[in-house]
């Protein structure tokens, strides 16, 4: 439904009569008016503005904010029409309408009405007895008034009237789909935002993942370069050492062989005692041989 002037001003006059009708024309089309603009352009009184103006939030069809004045100190009220609200309230009062309507229908129906040929007044049948069937007004007898023409009014009143609800219930209806629509998309734009933020997380860990995974190759890179290295330079502090344990080496082989020599020559010379030791032995051996040889030849010749 779209809201136009003639709309609001409907609306809002019902609740302010047609006094507020200024007040409510300043409002219309307007944000955040501030209320002394209010009271100077309408030329009414600040009071009376402000009645009318809470009159009208306590209907919420207004809202306001506030803003302290720093040199007078006080709060200075700025207010705007509520355009959704004064929406709800107009589809509100056409319902009640056409319900109004309606029981007034079935009330000509079911009964009985009299009116004054003066058209002072029309009672039902109940207050026409309490009037003995003359008129409070000008005391003229009442006569039974023909309700056909009535229903007739009544019955386009609510024609009309439901026509117009229908037309608000299929802008409301339209309007509620729009904002459904519309909020299905937020939705899905919102779901398709987090995929995308996902996608990019998923995306963000596989890089990272990746990342160390080749930090961590590249730091067994380094340790094993490092230890190459390391091995290379064992090496080469070991052949630098080695040159010096050759020199000892050399050194000690040459004790060495100083050494065996002079063992060789101890032992050529326990050898060379032996041999004389061995050779007296070999004598003494001879000369006992001999000995035993003339023993034998002696038993031999016994027998
Ligand atoms: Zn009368």
């Amino acid at each position: 439904m779209r809201l136009t002037s003639n709309k609001i001003e409907e609306i809002l006059v019902g609740i302010l009569g047609e006094a507020g009708l200024p007040l409510i024309r300043q409002l219309i089309g307007k944000e955040n008016v501030s209320e002394f603009d209010l009271a100077t352009k309408t030329r009414k009184d600040i009071k009376v503005v402000r009645k009318m103006l809470y009159l009208l939030y306590n209907h919420n069809l207004v809202g306001f904010t506030r803003k302290k004045d720093k040199q007078k100190g006080w709060y200075i009220y700025y207010w705007t029409l509520l355009p959704d609200s004064i929406r709800f309230s107009y589809f509100k009062t056409k319902r009640d309408l056409v319900i109004r309507l309606n029981e007034l229908l079935e009330r000509e129906h079911k009964e009985l009405f009299f009116a004054c040929p003066n058209d002072c007044v029309r009672l039902n049948f109940d207050e026409s007895i309490d009037f003995e069937f003359h008129c409070p007004e000008c005391g003229e007898l009442l006569a039974q008034d023909d309700s056909t023409k009535r229903i007739a009014q009544l019955q386009a009143k609510i024609k009309e009237a439901e026509g117009e609800l229908a037309k608000l219930h299929a802008a409301r209806q339209a309007r509620r789909k729009l904002v459904q629509e519309r909020a299905k998309k937020q939705i899905a734009k919102r779901k398709a935002a987090l995929r995308r933020e996902e996608a990019k997380k998923e995306r963000e860990k596989e890089a990272k993942k990746r990342a160390a995974l080749k930090k961590k190759a590249d730091a067994a890179k380094k340790r094993a370069a490092a230890k190459k290295k390391k091995a290379a330079e064992k090496a080469k502090k070991a052949t630098k050492k080695k040159v010096p344990k050759k020199k000892a080496a050399k050194k000690s082989a040459k004790k060495k062989a100083a050494a065996k020599v002079k063992k060789k020559k101890v032992l050529k010379r326990k050898a060379a005692t032996k041999r004389t030791i061995k050779k007296k032995a070999a004598k003494k051996k001879v000369v006992k041989k001999k000995a035993v040889k003339k023993k034998t030849s002696k038993k031999k010749v016994k027998k």
